[in-house]
């Protein structure tokens, strides 16, 4: 099980070194867009880190791609069990209403965990850290093209070896393309790390979304809990790209995400020594399994508890730290 010991009491005012790591390997189940002015976001990066890997283009998903769908998540569910008001005529005193970039409670578990910022009405940190993904394979064999009028064409941009920006035509990231991902909390308590991790779990609809495009699927490799900061998701990319290939694993091919979670199983020890952190416990396997079973038991009233419990914490912080301070300005 996961050592709950591990985790602050309350969350602290200054950092104390408190880390747990999720990592995961990102899946696309359907068509997803990753993009910003019409065309997906890339970058050309060397393919593993060895000398003869070469440089290849990955398709990126960056940060905020991946923490919104999240946040939105366990947003959701906290109005669901009756945490957050639905609007701002139902709030009560034990029941803020808290409307996403526009006007934050600062008190929820959202705001404490994932911060906020409301111009001079304050600002909280993130406690969630995130980077860009990379996609594990490269771009030409990750993506399709489609136009408006057809389904979709494949494989005539990457014979070209370059991107068009023909009006009619888009490119999506193709179903099971592989995105490895750290997701690092900083001094949460267990519950707001709970709060966290179910959102990863349960997040599905990721990128901008047409119709029914952009489903995700996100495989828990394993969680570390450790005193500082760990791998890039770059480097996570690179290194697994190199340990599949030892496998002879064909990267111009889909990959199988159970053949690399796999890979990535054996190899996340090896590189957190290689980060010199101290790693307090590495949960990963059928232990892993037992402890998710156990946490987020598929009923109402659990999830109300690790709701109520991770509010508690939050609303905590909140009244010592935040509202405090923010009164104090006023
Ligand atoms: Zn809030």
């Amino acid at each position: 099980m996961l050592n709950r010991d591990f985790f602050p009491k309350a969350v602290p005012a200054r950092p104390t070194g408190h880390y747990a790591h999720i990592i995961l390997l990102r899946e696309t189940e359907s068509y997803a867009l990753f993009q910003t002015d019409g065309e997906l976001n890339t970058a050309r990066v060397p393919a593993g880190t060895k000398p003869d890997d070469g440089i290849i283009t990955r398709i990126t998903m960056f940060k905020r791609k991946q923490t919104t769908p999240e946040r939105l998540v366990g947003r959701e569910l906290l109005r669901r069990y009756g945490l957050i008001a639905e609007d701002k005529t139902k709030k009560t005193d034990d029941m803020p209403f808290c409307d996403y970039n526009v006007d934050f409670c600062k008190q929820c578990p959202d705001c404490i965990a994932y911060g906020f910022a409301i111009g001079d009405a304050g600002s909280e940190k993130s406690k969630v850290y995130s980077d860009t993904a990379y996609s594990l394979t490269a771009f030409e064999y990750s993506h399709e093209a489609f136009t408006l009028n057809a389904p979709y064409e494949s494989g005539t941009m990457s014979r070209q070896g370059e991107v068009t920006s023909r009006i009619n035509e888009q490119d999506h990231v193709r179903p099971q393309v592989i995105f490895p991902a750290v997701i690092a909390t900083r001094d949460l308590t267990f519950p707001l790390f709970t709060y966290v991790l179910n959102n990863v779990l349960r997040a599905r609809r990721y990128g901008a979304q047409t119709t029914r495009t952009g489903t995700m699927t996100n495989h828990l490799i394993g969680i570390a809990l450790t005193d500082g900061d760990i791998f890039s998701n770059l480097y996570f990319t690179q290194r697994l790209y190199d340990a599949l290939r030892e496998q002879g694993i064909d990267l111009s091919e889909p990959v199988n995400a159970h053949s690399a979670l796999a890979v990535a199983a054996n190899l996340v020890p090896d590189l957190l020594a290689e980060d010199r952190v101290v790693v307090s416990q590495w949960l990963s396997g059928a232990e892993l399994d037992q402890f998710l079973a156990e946490t987020f038991a598929a009923d109402e009233t659990a999830m109300q508890t690790l709701l109520k419990a991770a509010y508690n914490d939050s609303k905590q912080y909140a009244h010592t730290y935040v509202l405090k301070s923010a009164k104090g300005k006023s």
